[in-house]
């Protein structure tokens, strides 16, 4: 069956287009080489000269309108709206979460927070150019010593006439030697705590960068995730976003965003799991008959179903509200909670009843499994969506803080024009 069918209430003709160009592309660009690709990244590595696969494939991606799908045309975007980039992070990670962490840190986490936070001058140099599949943008908040609590980041910017001179380390950034362009954070005050830390557009190209690959990573290995440092960098001072002080803010406002595309990509990662569980449980017989039939097999399918069903209407609900221009951190919080801890259970049961097969690489259930498990940490760790859920139910977190920049309401005819 279509598990996709029946959310026109979101959806129109144009996602389900989207959908299916998506789709097809997954399936002639990844479906035939992802296996190869994920045992090289284990056995080889990561770097760049092992990820040679990635820079191309992103290229494909940006030709066909995919990295700027939820930006007006005038900033060479698609002019779709956010649930458009919902459907197309469901459908990368139906067939491998490595595209869809492209579309998770170029789109939502990069892309989104210069076009809510940038003067119209960065939005030209630099949004543009990366959705139009021409600079791929990433993201660096994690530090060797700071993750959840971002705010003790010991990333340093020091203003020196026009330019600031950047120090510091990030670590676990995705496309860290593939990316063009980085969102990144330093403090420019460390005193003043999270009021103390701003937010650059830093360039591969500027003296005092640098970047390396991470091996021995458990999931995304068809991917490329490594650090990337600044020693002396020297950044001008039209490349900080927003205010000086206001990066805490830009970080948070990011990860709206991002945990967004990360909750739709899960969804899309239970229907790949489900979807692989569905054929092999009616191909596979014991006892004389195929193992679908079992109910305790049925069992996991159907709460597969239910996982993807409330993760998929989470998501779009999330997705409606940024259309509208409202506030969603909860909604978004929610979703991806919902999500990508329903997307590891999901592909754990998918392994189960792929029995030893599924400890295989043979199928794609165990990749789906070891994937799953990253969503569960990165972009906040479940523990952390779970204290966000609390605080907003008990009001000691406010649901919508006043913001000077909000993400720019959907706006179809405006979003088209060139
Ligand atoms: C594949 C991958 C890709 C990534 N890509 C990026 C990227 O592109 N850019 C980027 O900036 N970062 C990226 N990250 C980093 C990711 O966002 C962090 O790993 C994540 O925020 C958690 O931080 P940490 O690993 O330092 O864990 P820590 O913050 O050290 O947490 C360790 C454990 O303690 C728990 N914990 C911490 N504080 C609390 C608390 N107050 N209450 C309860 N429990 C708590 C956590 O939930 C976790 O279980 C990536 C990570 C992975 C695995």
């Amino acid at each position: 069956m279509d598990f996709t069918a029946n959310y026109d209430m979101f959806l129109n003709e144009e996602h389900d287009l989207l959908r299916q160009t998506v789709r097809e592309f997954t399936e002639r660009e990844v479906a035939p080489n992802i296996r190869a690709w994920d045992r090289s990244g284990a056995e080889h590595g990561e770097g760049p000269e092992t990820r040679t696969h990635i820079r191309p494939l992103i290229e494909k991606m940006g030709k066909l309108g995919f990295l700027g799908i939820c930006f007006p045309a005038k900033y060479g975007g698609a002019g779709m709206d956010y649930l458009a980039l919902a459907v197309l992070c469901e459908e990368l990670e139906r067939m491998d979460s490595f595209l869809r962490v492209v579309a998770s840190v170029h789109v939502g986490l990069n892309s989104m927070t210069i076009f809510q936070w940038g003067t119209e001058a960065q939005k030209m140099k630099y949004l543009k150019p990366q959705a139009e599949g021409k600079k791929i943008g990433a993201y660096g908040l994690t530090e060797p010593n700071s993750g959840t609590d971002a705010g003790a980041m010991t990333s340093t910017a020091r203003r020196d006439g026009d330019h600031y001179i950047l120090n510091g380390e990030k670590i676990w950034i995705s496309l860290s030697d593939v990316a063009d362009t980085f969102v990144v954070f330093a403090k420019t005050d460390p005193s003043k705590g999270n009021r103390g830390i701003s937010c650059f557009i830093v360039e591969r190209s500027m003296p005092g960068f640098s970047s390396y690959p991470l091996h021995g990573k458990l999931g995304v290995r068809a991917g490329n995730t490594g650090g990337i440092v600044f020693q002396d960098m020297r950044v001008p001072v039209e490349n900080r976003l927003g205010e000086e002080g206001e990066g805490f803010k830009i970080a948070m406002t990011a990860l709206d965003s991002g945990r967004y595309t990360v909750a739709a990509g899960a969804v899309g990662g239970i229907q790949g799991a489900l979807e692989a569980s569905v054929k092999y449980a009616k191909e596979r017989h014991t006892f004389g008959v195929p193992i679908g039939d079992h109910q305790l097999v049925k069992r996991m399918i159907s709460t597969m179903v239910r996982k993807m069903d409330m993760g998929r209407l989470l998501v779009y609900k999330a997705g409606w509200m940024k259309n509208a221009g409202r506030r969603n951190s909860r909604e978004t919080t929610l979703a991806k909670w919902h999500a990508t801890v329903s997307s590891w259970e999901s592909a754990d049961d998918a392994v189960q009843i792929h029995g030893a097969y599924g400890f295989s690489d043979e199928y794609p259930v165990e990749r789906f499994l070891r994937n799953a498990r990253g969503g569960v940490i990165y972009e906040g760790t479940r523990e952390l969506q779970e204290l966000l859920q609390a605080d907003f139910a008990m009001g000691t977190r406010e649901l919508a803080p006043k913001l000077r920049c909000e993400l720019p309401t959907y706006n179809k005819e405006a979003w088209e024009a060139e």
